[in-house]
């Protein structure tokens, strides 16, 4: 029976096999303990009053704020993130930020020195989280800007700098509670679509009434007047914590982030014969569940060697458009939710439908094995005489960050660590992000940049979650170093 999928140009044959490749280092391994080899002479330079206690204390200190009694939980305008918001706002106040609520909830705090250009660099991340949280998801990245800032302040730079800088605390990115990720920043890059805010969580309460709750009118009509101009902007900074193992196995707290990877949810329906678990022979059984296990360990073979299935050398000049290098070197698939029709121990199910998530930092190439993928579906279905459907549900291109904010930020990240280990570390980290930010939608406003943090074991979106203090102080430091380029 036949598969349907949305198909795109084949990129066929494999050839010239071409090793898997992540990112490449150039690094001398540091260990955070070779921090506490700085000399008292440096230390004082180094403001771990700031950049580390208090930092670390205010990442503890909205841990803490959550809507939920035994795990962390804040999700978009909810009574927990409302309090998060209010006290982001007093520390940006001490940072000598001017403060306001913005008609999406998203948290500012800004400065316009008196000499200042007109663009402003806006550095930020999330307030919110997603359920049972861990404490450094988004907060970091607050909190080190605007320690960052506050450094300058007491040291009588904060007016000194060329350009305006507004810190953004973004109420939500995590998309919990409509499902719905970037309601904050999608909003300030002006990509947020008006049929949102008619969106319901599971009260049935919508974005607008949630809004409306918290004494934002923003509405239908005014929601474009939340848009920021192009011209207005310098560029986005974010400094979030890498969320993956790589910047600890190669022993450094910082890396700088390449590009976010693109993004395709499919939903995959599997439909056979349901019957009776005793009375249909094996070889009479049209069993949507097993299809589905050979459709499942297909995907995982794809996507595990890319380069075994699909080729940019074919005859079609499209398949020249992506390198099957980056794509093999980003391409991550995964099968995160099953369900099956009835789902009773003694019935051969009737249907299956199961979810396919799809990311590389390569756009192009990440078509060429949905294509790949929907033709092997088409086999194995046929093959097995049920019926495949598969639908796409989301897609995100990927996002290149600016080759010049990177420039800076990674020459930051280097005098950072070199202020704080005395040493030279070798050239900072690159990477590759598998996760959104809200960098992808302010990509659609202005040139972005990101800064990673080493995270323990890779550990993130778990109360497991954990960033060393001194990793917390190296990222305040490199947001400072960043600043101090602007002066
Ligand atoms: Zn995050």
């Amino acid at each position: 029976m036949a598969s349907q999928s949305t198909i795109y140009e084949p990129c066929r044959s494999s050839s010239n096999l071409i090793p898997l490749i992540i990112v490449v280092f150039m690094f001398h391994p540091i260990s955070a303990a070779a921090s506490t080899h700085i000399s008292d002479g440096l230390k004082n330079d180094l403001f771990p009053d700031i950049l580390k206690e208090e930092a670390v204390a205010r990442i503890y200190e909205l841990g803490k704020v959550s809507d939920a009694d035994s795990y962390l939980e804040r999700t978009f305008l909810s009574p927990g993130s409302v309090r998060a918001g209010n006290l982001i706002s007093t520390w940006m106040a001490d940072a000598g930020l001017t403060t306001w609520v913005d008609g999406l909830g998203n948290v500012h705090g800004r400065i316009e020195p008196p000499n200042a250009s007109r663009k402003a660099l806006l550095i930020g991340s999330h307030l919110d989280t997603v359920v049972d949280a861990g404490m450094f998801d988004g907060a970091l990245g607050i909190v080190s800007a605007i320690s960052a800032i506050k450094v300058l302040k007491v040291t009588g730079r904060l007016m000194h700098l060329r350009h305006p800088v507004e810190v953004i605390a973004f109420s939500d990115e995590e998309g919990v509670r409509f499902q719905s990720t970037f309601l904050g920043s999608a909003a300030i890059a002006g990509v947020l679509p008006v049929s949102t805010l008619q969106i319901a969580d599971k009260s049935g309460l919508t974005v607008q009434n949630v809004l409306k709750e918290n004494l934002l009118d923003t509405n239908e009509e005014n929601l474009s007047l939340l848009k920021y101009e192009p011209e207005s902007v310098l560029g986005y900074v974010e400094v979030h914590i890498e969320q993956g193992p790589v910047l600890e196995s190669v022993g450094l707290p910082l890396a700088v982030v390449k590009g976010i990877a693109g993004q395709t949810r499919l939903k995959v329906t599997v439909r056979g014969s349901q019957g009776h678990a005793g009375t249909v022979p094996m070889s009479m059984r049209h069993d949507p569940l097993v299809a589905a296990a050979e459709l499942i360990v297909s995907l995982e073979n794809l996507c595990k060697n890319p380069q075994n299935f699909i080729s940019n050398e074919g005859s079609d000049g499209h398949c020249n458009a992506f390198s099957v290098k980056s794509l093999s070197g980003s391409l991550v698939c995964t099968v995160g939710e099953i369900s099956t029709w009835p789902s009773a121990s003694n019935v051969i199910p009737g249907h299956v439908i199961f979810t396919v998530d799809i990311r590389t930092i390569d756009d192009i190439g990440r078509e060429a094995i949905i294509y790949e993928l929907s033709n092997q579906m088409h086999n194995i279905c046929d093959r097995r005489s049920v019926s495949c459907l598969m639908e796409r549900k989301h897609d995100a291109n990927a996002v290149s960050c600016d080759s010049g904010l990177n420039s800076q930020l990674k020459s930051a990240a280097y005098t950072a660590l070199k202020r704080m280990t005395g040493e030279d570390i070798g050239e900072v980290p690159v990477l590759m992000s598998g996760a959104g930010h809200d960098a992808m939608a302010m990509s659609h406003l202005t040139k972005v940049g990101m800064l990673f943090v080493r995270c323990r074991g890779g550990i993130s979106h778990s109360p497991e979650e954990h960033v060393l203090e001194d990793d917390v102080w190296a990222a305040g430091l490199a947001i400072q170093a960043f600043l101090e380029t602007n002066l």
